[in-house]
């Protein structure tokens, strides 16, 4: 089969012919109908993400596909089924994958695209345990962004964030992958939505899908101005996408009872706060995991019923990755892009 992988951290993405994956006794075979392209994939193929330690890596974990064949224990899924995937590989067995935390399984296996070959090819194998069903209503494009770029934020807005209709909050990174569904998602939950993100083009993106406020983040710190938004308050809830060059601004935005959800720190790690300023306010620093099986189920109804449209602003062949990679690296892409094998 036709694939792309990475020979070396730091390299160019290798179009090679490779042998077709065979699936385990709890995996399926999928035919890869389409792939999104995450920044995470950058950041796996620059060698910078310290659990992608060996080459070669067939990145791709953003995946919606049609069931091609299932290993022997494989009952919940039949050839043909049109399906999408979560990406973590977990162990199923431990408290945590028990009760329905499995994103942060006790004995974490490793990522789908990294530690298993991923979906920039034609065929990818996948646990069982991983796959949800994508009605006919969604496109196999719609469906490869579901798991992870919507998939994440609703986690991190209803489980973490707790976010309450009427309650303010700033989504930073707003206009990219994962912000661009948040806004949706706060929006849908009743929130007000302060979008920061840099630049004309996409802070008017942000604000076609409906954010109450825009900043530009290549103006600085946004924090005098979500206090002026607040009337002088803060906010009650921050979604933190971008890292160390937000974090501070983020913090000063916080209101009290404020809770800062922190999902992508692709810009840095490093997190500063003062321990008595969160006593004082009763400050929620979280993180945030990705989505549950059970969650995925939810957002696909979400997406199958209109009330949450998956943004995908353009969709390439494969042999195109290398110039979407570059353009995702210079910060020109707004929603998804998706790869098409
Ligand atoms: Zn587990």
């Amino acid at each position: 089969m036709k694939a792309l992988v990475v020979k070396e951290f730091g390299g160019p993405l290798v179009l090679e012919e490779v042998p077709e994956p065979q699936p385990g006794p709890q995996e399926v075979l999928l035919r890869v109908k389409a792939c999104a392209v995450d920044q995470f994939d950058l950041t796996i193929r620059d060698g910078k993400f310290a659990m992608a330690d060996r080459v070669p890596i067939i990145l791709g974990h953003e995946i919606a596909g049609v069931v091609e064949a299932v290993g022997g224990e494989v009952t919940s899924v039949s050839v043909g089924d049109r399906v999408t995937s979560t990406l973590y590989l977990t162990c199923g067995k431990c408290r945590y994958c028990l009760t329905g935390r499995e994103t942060i399984c006790a004995d974490f296996k490793g990522y789908i695209g990294i530690h298993t070959p991923g979906a920039y090819a034609e065929f990818t194998t996948v646990p069982e345990v991983n796959l949800v069903k994508l009605p006919e209503s969604i496109s196999f494009v719609d469906g490869s962004v579901i798991a992870n770029a919507i998939g994440t934020p609703y986690h991190a807005l209803t489980k973490r964030a707790r976010l309450q209709p009427g309650e303010r909050i700033i989504i930073t990174g707003a206009a990219g992958g994962v912000g661009i569904h948040a806004l949706q998602l706060a929006r849908l939950m009743g929130a007000f939505v302060m979008a920061v993100d840099i630049g004309g083009e996409k802070l008017s993106f942000a604000r076609g899908f409906g954010s109450d406020l825009v900043f530009d983040a290549a103006c600085g710190d946004f924090s005098k101005t979500a206090r002026e938004w607040t009337n002088g308050e803060g906010v009650e809830a921050i979604l933190e996408l971008v890292g160390t060059t937000t974090f501070d601004w983020s913090i000063r935005s916080l209101g009290r009872g404020g809770r800062m959800i922190i999902v992508g720190s692709h810009t840095g790690t490093t997190l500063t706060t003062s321990p008595q300023a969160m006593i004082a306010n009763e400050w929620e620093i979280l993180g945030s995991r990705n989505v549950t099986r059970r969650e995925l189920i939810e957002v696909v109804n979400l997406v199958a019923s209109g009330r949450i449209k998956p943004v995908v602003t353009g969709v390439y062949p494969l042999e195109e990755a290398e110039a979407v990679h570059q353009r995702l690296r210079k910060q020109e892409i707004c929603g998804r892009v998706v790869l098409e094998p």
